[in-house]
C-alpha cells in the first residue's frame, strides 16, 4: 500500500509514539498497531482522545470475557467475505487493512491480520451469491477499510456490483477521511461517481478529527454527489459527554456530513475499557434532541449480540395514559397531548 506515504508535518513527535508502542509489543502481537503520520499528528498529549483511539493499551489483553465475534458475523456468512443478516442488504468485506487500527474496532478479530479477504475467486463467488438473491438491493462495502484498495481493485468490485440489476444502492463504510484524508483524491472521486447511487458513511468520533485536511476530503466526496453519513462509536473517555458530542455532530453538519448512527460499543473482546453504559448513552442523547439541529442528531443504536440486528433506543419521554400522552420536552417540561383512539383498538 504505497499511498501510506505522508509528508510528516506534524507537531507531535511520532518517534515517541512509536517507542511507546514498542513497550506494548505484547499487545500489538495480538492486536496489530498502525497509524498514519497524519493521525498521530492529531495527538496533543498522552492519553487524549486521539491517543486513546490509536495507541495500544494493556487492558486490551485483560478483557477475556467478551467474545471476538459477538454479532455472529461468521455464522451469517453464506460465502466468504459476505455477511447476510437482513433480507435486502448485505455487507461485503473487501479489505482487512486500515490506515489506523482503532483499538475499539468491532472487527478486531480480523483487521490487520491474515491474508486479504478479497481475491478474484472470493469476489466472483460473492457476486454470484448477490446475483442469485434478487431481494438484495443494498450492498455495503466494509472491512477493514475498502478505500485501502487501489483504484483498480475498487473499480473492479464496483463494476461487478453495478452489473447486477437488482443492486440499487451501494454504500462504502470508510474511516479514511479521518485517518488518511489524502487518499481522497479528485481521481478517486471521479471513479466513485461512475457508480451512483453510491453513499459513503465515514467515521468521526471526536471534534479533534475535524481538520482542514478531513474537511477537504469530505468536500471532494460531497462535491462528487456522494451523500456523506457518519457513524460514531460512543467511547468512554473519548466522546462520552454532551459537550463533546454536540461539538462533533454540529461540526460534521457544517462539513455536509449527516450524523447517521451513534453506536453503543459492541461486546467485542479486547475493547471492554471503552464501554459506557446505555443509560449514560441515553443521557447524552437527551442532551442532543431539541438542543442542536435535528439534522445533527444520529440514531443511537445497539447492535444486538447474536446477529439480531441494530435497534435504535430512545430516552423514555412519552408516558401513555389511554389516549392522553404525557410528553417530556427537551427542557424537561411535562406537556399533555390529546391523542385519538388508535385504529388497532377500534372495532
Ligand atoms: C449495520 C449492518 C447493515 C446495515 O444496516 P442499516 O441499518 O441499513 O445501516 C447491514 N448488514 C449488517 C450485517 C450490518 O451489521
Ligand atoms: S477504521 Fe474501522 S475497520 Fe478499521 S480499525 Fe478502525 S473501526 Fe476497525
Amino acid at each position: 500500500m504505497q499511498y501510506i506515504t505522508y509528508n510528516d508535518t506534524t507537531t507531535y513527535n511520532k518517534t515517541e509514539l512509536l517507542n511507546y508502542t514498542l513497550k506494548l509489543s505484547h499487545v500489538s502481537e495480538r492486536y496489530p498497531v498502525r497509524f498514519t503520520d497524519y493521525y498521530a499528528g492529531l495527538v496533543k498529549r498522552p492519553d487524549d482522545a486521539i491517543w486513546k483511539q490509536c495507541m495500544p493499551d494493556a487492558r486490551e489483553l485483560e478483557d477475556t470475557e467478551q467474545c471476538p465475534d459477538p454479532l455472529d458475523e461468521a455464522a451469517l456468512s453464506p460465502v466468504p467475505g459476505l455477511i447476510h443478516r437482513y433480507p435486502d442488504r448485505v455487507v461485503l468485506l473487501v479489505s482487512n487493512r486500515c490506515p489506523v487500527y482503532c483499538r475499539f474496532c468491532m472487527r478486531k478479530r480480523l483487521v490487520g491480520s491474515g491474508d486479504a479477504p478479497m481475491n478474484k475467486d472470493v469476489l466472483a463467488a460473492a457476486l454470484e451469491y448477490i446475483s442469485a438473491h434478487p431481494s438484495i438491493n443494498d450492498v455495503i462495502l466494509s472491512g477493514g477499510d475498502p478505500l485501502m484498495l487501489d483504484d483498480e481493485s475498487l473499480s473492479a468490485i464496483l463494476t461487478g456490483l453495478r452489473a447486477i440489476p437488482h443492486v440499487a444502492i451501494i454504500r462504502i463504510g470508510t474511516r479514511i477521511p479521518v485517518t488518511l484524508p489524502d487518499r481522497i483524491t479528485p481521481q478517486l472521486c471521479r471513479l466513485l461517481k461512475r457508480f451512483h447511487p453510491l453513499y459513503i458513511n465515514t467515521h468521526f468520533n471526536h471534534p479533534d478529527e475535524i481538520t482542514s485536511a478531513s474537511k477537504a476530503a469530505c468536500t471532494l466526496l460531497v462535491d462528487a454527489g456522494i451523500p456523506l453519513g457518519n457513524q460514531t462509536v460512543l467511547l468512554k473517555g473519548v466522546n462520552d459527554s454532551v459537550e463533546i458530542m454536540r461539538e462533533l455532530l454540529t461540526g460534521l453538519l457544517a462539513l455536509r456530513v449527516k450524523p447517521y448512527y451513534l453506536h453503543q460499543m459492541d461486546l467485542v473482546q479486547g475493547t471492554a475499557h471503552f464501554r459506557t453504559s446505555v443509560q449514560d448513552g441515553l443521557k447524552i442523547l437527551q442532551g442532543l434532541r431539541g438542543h442542536i439541529s435535528g439534522l445533527a442528531v444520529p440514531h443511537y443504536v445497539i447492535d444486538l449480540p447474536g446477529g439480531k440486528g441494530k435497534v435504535a433506543v430512545l430516552p423514555e419521554d412519552v408516558e401513555i395514559r389511554g389516549t392522553t400522552l404525557v410528553i417530556r420536552t427537551y427542557t424537561g417540561e411535562q406537556v399533555t397531548y390529546q391523542d385519538i383512539t388508535p385504529v388497532s383498538n377500534q372495532r
